[in-house]
């Protein structure tokens, strides 16, 4: 069948066709058939290089041969238990071994249910209300969370989700990214932060990074007020470096949640943290949160199999791919001067955007006023020929250690013909 059948078919039983908003473009997405390293095959079986990555999740490719084999292990053994295992104990050992700012973890499925959970948890120990959130940061699809949400939310204009409560989201204080002054004084003015959450590197909005000494001011200002800070590391944990963002900028927050690249493919998540705040979960404590398939033996496999690859691989893996980052970024960046289109490059380690204007992209604000008209020109351009990038200016290219050389050159390519065809 073609894409457009399917997305016909699909409209009649799917709301809009798709099970996440991001996957949605115009006039419609394809249908993948199947993925192997660094590519996705469609319905009409045309192949694109792979750039999205499951949103940043496959650092490693599509099924990598050993996590593959780790989960084939697992499937012969039975694939939902709901009761305890040794595997649990060796993943967790893992995270924290890798996270020194956390001492227990707590699985769950999705990075939303992380971040719920690790909001949850500021608010029992705090015995606060408020939660204070930057702008343009993604941390999941619930109340608390989507106020001047970035990705789908950003991309579909949507502020506050309809369905959703004020009396949930007035609780969120939004702050402007990278501006500590703007978070200094929304602390003083409000007696009430039970927490204050943030993606150490912003992933949602585009590419947008810390400005120098912005998380480390983060962290110190949490820490005279005692307010616990939780990093978002669905996106950078594993995928910057085997600890993360924390790692990168050598930061300890006191609650960490990370979900995409901790497995390689498959529906697992964790919050970590400290133990005094860890503890309050119950059983042992009253803060609560459940789920049936939190800890499944499958994910489970996958996620020790990838940790242990991502740290057998550590000195080679993230160098190269900030080698491989470096070069590409700076091609595209001439290729784009060259052809007089106003332009800005944000990248670090394995991630890259390309936003179209004249200011720096910095914040919420600025990826905003980004043409997000020329971007969707660029975007269907690459998808003729052949590469798949993610769908919206708000989220992100990611690389992995399935890109080879000749894959970059080919994409590079595509690259010149769609800011060509930005420029007509
Ligand atoms: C994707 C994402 C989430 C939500 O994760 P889901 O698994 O989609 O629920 C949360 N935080 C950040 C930073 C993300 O990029």
């Amino acid at each position: 069948m073609t894409n457009s059948k399917l997305f016909s078919a699909a409209k009649k039983v799917i709301p809009s066709g798709v099970n996440s908003p991001v996957r949605y473009f115009e006039p419609y997405p394809f249908f993948t058939k199947k993925a192997n390293g660094a590519y996705i095959w469609d319905a009409e079986n045309k192949r694109y290089i792979d750039f999205c990555n499951g949103y940043g999740a496959l650092l490693l490719g599509h099924r990598r041969k050993e996590i593959i084999q780790a989960v084939a292990t697992q499937l012969a053994k039975g694939t939902l238990y709901c009761t305890p295992t040794e595997a649990e104990i060796e993943l967790s050992k893992l995270i924290a071994k890798n996270f020194p700012s956390i001492d227990k973890v707590r699985l769950v499925n999705t990075g939303g249910e992380a971040t719920m959970t690790a909001i949850r948890l500021a608010r029992g120990y705090t015995k606060k209300k408020k939660i204070i959130k930057f702008e343009g940061c993604y941390h999941g699809a619930h109340d608390s969370v989507l106020v001047k949400a970035g990705s789908g939310s950003a991309h579909n204009g949507i502020s506050v989700s309809d369905g959703g409560l004020d009396e949930v989201s007035k609780n969120t204080l939004v702050v402007q990214y990278n501006n500590i002054d703007d978070l200094q004084k929304t602390i003083k003015k409000n007696k009430d932060i039970a927490g204050v959450i943030v993606e150490p590197i912003l992933a949602n909005m585009g590419l947008i990074l810390p400005e120098k000494n912005f998380l480390s001011d983060l962290r110190k200002i949490t820490k005279e007020n005692n307010i616990p800070l939780i990093f978002d590391e669905v996106v950078t944990g594993f995928r910057v470096a085997p600890g993360g963002a924390q790692e990168y900028f050598g930061i300890k927050p006191d609650i960490t949640t990370m979900a995409k690249a901790l497995s390689n493919g498959f529906a697992i998540a964790a919050v970590g943290g400290r133990k005094d705040i860890m503890d309050l979960l119950s059983p042992g404590g009253k803060v609560y949160q459940a789920s049936t398939f939190a800890g499944n033996p499958v994910a489970v496999s996958a996620a020790i199999s990838s940790i242990k690859t991502l740290n057998k691989l550590r000195n080679k893996l993230y160098s190269k791919l900030e080698k491989y980052n470096l070069l590409f970024s700076t091609a595209l960046d001439d290729m784009a001067t060259d052809m007089g289109i106003p332009h800005q490059i944000n990248f670090t380690a394995s991630m890259f955007q390309i936003f179209f204007s004249k200011k720096p992209v910095t914040n919420y604000e600025t990826s905003k006023k980004a043409d997000a008209k020329k971007f969707q020109k660029m975007f269907r351009t690459l998808l003729k020929k052949g590469i798949f990038i993610a769908p919206s200016q708000f989220e992100v290219v990611f690389l992995s250690d399935a890109h080879t050389e000749n894959d970059l050159n080919k994409t590079l390519d595509a690259y010149d013909a769609a800011l060509k065809s930005v420029k007509n």
